[in-house]
Parts: structure tokens; sequence; C-alpha cells
């Protein structure tokens, strides 16, 4: 019996590693003709790294990334509001933090997936499901079918879209820029993840490698980001920040610079219907705020390949998709939660309320800060 996964993301590509290892047949459908050199990086948290060194992949990302050991959230000065020192997490769990372009993350999962179908250019248009399985139908008119079906089509998911009729996607109302750029910054901003909030907009860049590093840049919009930024100068806009935000986004190719709006999908209870089941973005879209959209994903993979082997997928798959789900879903919630808060703070306009949060964020006890932190890094299996 084969699994057919819809989406070949990270989600997709990191579950059919994992189910493959497991000795499951494995194919997957994508929509896309190709894998593109995506302009923009991501950073792979203690709990994706850990999943990785489970999966045999880890030490190939860490080569080709670059090591991450504090989060920093600064002012738009940069002058430092809240810092976690990620060394301790490290060594109890015994894997780094690890910020990697995603393309070539993309590169080193695909590596790993030979022998696994990988059907491109197959933009899935609905799924149905019947007595006899279930039936797929392609944008280009073909169909498949399949036995069991993991949707890992992020946030717009068209699989989840065709099982479940009542979800809901919140926009957050911030439009989002992403670049990499070859630039000298100081040494001293090589190994954290930093972040600069200002007044409706921030900027956050990490090393991924030696002077390159990936950038992003979010602002509120009121009603139509697109209208409203139709003429914008990005570094304009930033001009009130450390001028190294500017050096970074002058210093990145126009063409070469993605823009997005940021949204999550509202929590959803129930993740999975007969022989189906959603996974990743299709299933816990986050805003980024705590950079773990992917992280949650990957996890997710690894637990649903151990729910699938644990329950003899042919008899019992609905009770491994069960489980997967009871496992899983408290703390993507959470993160789906958090996440949202985070960046309505992160954006606040009034100056007193950004005095007040800057005060609390600089003085908020470390105890609280690290119990918080621990958490999202144990992973659930
Ligand atoms: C600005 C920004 C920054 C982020 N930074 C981080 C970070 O630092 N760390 C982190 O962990 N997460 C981060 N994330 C979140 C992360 O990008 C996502 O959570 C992650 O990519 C989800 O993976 P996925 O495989 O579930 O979905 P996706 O990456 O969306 O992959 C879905 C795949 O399905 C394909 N597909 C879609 N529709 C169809 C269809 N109808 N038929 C067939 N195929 C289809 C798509 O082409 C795609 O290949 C960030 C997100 C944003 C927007």
């Amino acid at each position: 019996m084969k699994i057919t996964i819809i989406g070949a993301g990270i989600g997709g590509l990191t579950t059919a590693i994992a189910l493959k290892q497991k000795g499951f047949d494995v194919e997957i459908f994508e929509a896309t003709s190709e894998f593109k050199k995506a302009g923009a990086g991501i950073n792979l948290a203690l709990n994706a790294m850990q999943v990785y060194k489970r999966l045999g992949v880890y030490e190939e990302i860490v080569e080709a990334g670059s090591y991450t050991s504090s989060m920093n959230i600064t002012d738009e000065k940069l002058n430092p509001l809240s810092a976690i020192d990620l060394r301790p997490f490290e060594k109890k769990h015994n894997v780094k933090s690890v910020a990697i372009h995603r393309a070539t993350l993309h590169q080193i999962l695909l590596s790993k997936l030979s022998g696994v179908s990988i059907h491109l250019n197959k933009k899935v248009k609905t799924v149905t499901q019947s007595k006899n399985g279930i039936e797929i139908e392609f944008e280009d008119g073909t169909n498949h079918q399949a036995e069991i079906l993991i949707g890992a089509d992020g946030i717009h998911s068209v699989v989840r879209k065709s099982i479940f009729n009542n979800t809901k996607l919140r926009t957050a109302k911030q439009a989002c820029w992403r670049g990499i750029t070859k630039t000298h910054l100081s040494k001293k901003y090589q190994t954290g993840l930093n972040e600069l909030w200002g007044k409706g907009k921030r900027f956050g860049f990490v090393a991924i490698a030696d002077d390159t590093y990936y950038w992003y840049a979010l602002v509120t919009y009121k009603k139509d980001y697109k209208e409203e930024f139709k003429n914008i100068n990005l570094s304009k806009l930033y001009l009130d920040f450390h001028p190294l935000v500017n050096q970074t986004i002058t210093s990145t190719p126009k063409e070469n610079i993605l823009a997005n709006e940021m949204a999550d999908l509202k929590p959803i209870a129930t993740w999975h219907n007969k022989n189906v089941c959603l996974l990743g973005d299709s299933a816990h879209a986050t805003t980024p705020n705590l950079g773990q959209g992917a992280c949650q994903a990957i996890e997710g993979a690894l637990v649903l390949a151990n729910c699938l082997a644990k329950h003899k997928v042919i008899e019992n798959t609905e009770n491994a998709f069960q489980e997967f789900q009871n496992i899983r879903i408290e703390k993507t919630t959470k993160v789906v939660n958090t996440s949202w808060r985070i960046g309505k703070m992160a954006h606040l306009e009034n100056r007193f309320s950004i005095l007040l949060r800057n005060f609390i964020l600089r003085t908020a006890p470390k105890k609280i800060v690290i119990k918080q932190t621990a958490h999202i890094f144990e992973i659930d299996n």
C-alpha cells in the first residue's frame, strides 16, 4: 500500500523521509513545475534539529547552514530589550540551531528521497473520498487514485478545503519583505537571530553563511498592502532604524526581494477524515513571529510516521491519524496563538504602549522567558 503526499514543501519532504525510513512506500504530487531558488532563509530551531538528527539529516544541515546561538529582540536602534541564550538548550538536547537558505534545505531533503516518485506540475483541484478510495483530481485534467493521503499543501491547502468546509484564514494586516544579501556586518551579528522592533514595523536578520544574511521586514498596513505599498522605498521606510538596516536592504538586489502578507489558520479541531490527514501549514499555519511554522511541520512529520508505523497503517489508519492529532494539537495551537499575540505586540503604534512594552521586555524575569522557550524545544515524540 502506498502513502500519497500532496505538496513537496518542507513538511511534505520531511514526512516522506520519515515514512520511507519506516519502510512505507511513498509518492508525492507537487504543484510547481520546478524547485526555484527562492530568495529567503529559514531558521531551524532546536526542536526541528532534534527531528533531523533522528532522521540522519542533521550533520548535512549544520554543515550547509549557519549556527545560531541566541535570539535577540532590540529596539529600532539595536539597544537590547530581550535575549535568549540558546546554548543551555543546545546542551540539553545535544543539537544546534541553524539558519539556512531555503533552497539549500530543500536540496538536502530531496537528496534523501531517491526511489520516491515526485510528480511535479501536478496541482490538485479537488480530493473526494468514497468507499472505493480517495480520488485526486488535478488542474491538468488528470486523476489519481490514492489509498492514504497526507495533505502537506500549505496554508491555502486544497486538501483541507476538500475535507473540511469551515476553516478560516486570518490576515495579520502585516506586509513582509524578505531578502538575502552578501554584506559585511560586525562579527557580533554572525551567530544571533536579531529582531529590531520599532513603531508599527520591525526588521529581522540572521546569518546563513559567512557575510551572507537573510533578512525580513514587516510593516503594518490598513486594508490592501499591494495598493498601500505600491511605490514603496523600503530603505526609506526604515530610516529611523539603525543604519545597519539600510545597509542590509540597499545591498540586496531589488529583483530578489520577496513580498507577502502575513496570515495564519484559525486553529481547527480536527486534522483528519477517514484516510486523509493534514500536516504542516495545511493543518496549523502560523504567523512567523516565533519562527516555528516549518519547525512544527517537521516535528509533525516524525510523529505522523511513528503513529502510522505503530498502528500498522493498513488496518488502522484512522487510529493512527487520531493519535497523531492527539499528540500534536495542543502544542501547535499554543504556537499559533502565542505567535499571533507576539505579532500584535511587535507592531504597537502608540508611543506610551511602546515604552511600556519595551520596559516589560527589558525587565521580564529570565526564568519565565526560559520556561516558555523550553517548552517549544521539547519534541513530542
Ligand atoms: C515570512 C516568513 C518567515 C518564516 N520563517 C520561518 C522560520 O524562520 N522558521 C520556521 O520554522 N518557519 C518559518 N516560516 C513558516 C514556514 O515557511 C512554513 O510553516 C513552512 O514552509 C510550512 O511548510 P509546509 O510544507 O507545511 O507548507 P509549504 O512550505 O507551504 O509547502 C506546501 C507545498 O505544497 C505545494 N502545493 C500547494 N498547493 C498545492 C496543490 N493544490 N497541489 C499540489 N501541491 C500544492 C506548494 O507548491 C508547496 O511546495 C516562515 C513563514 C513566513 C511567511
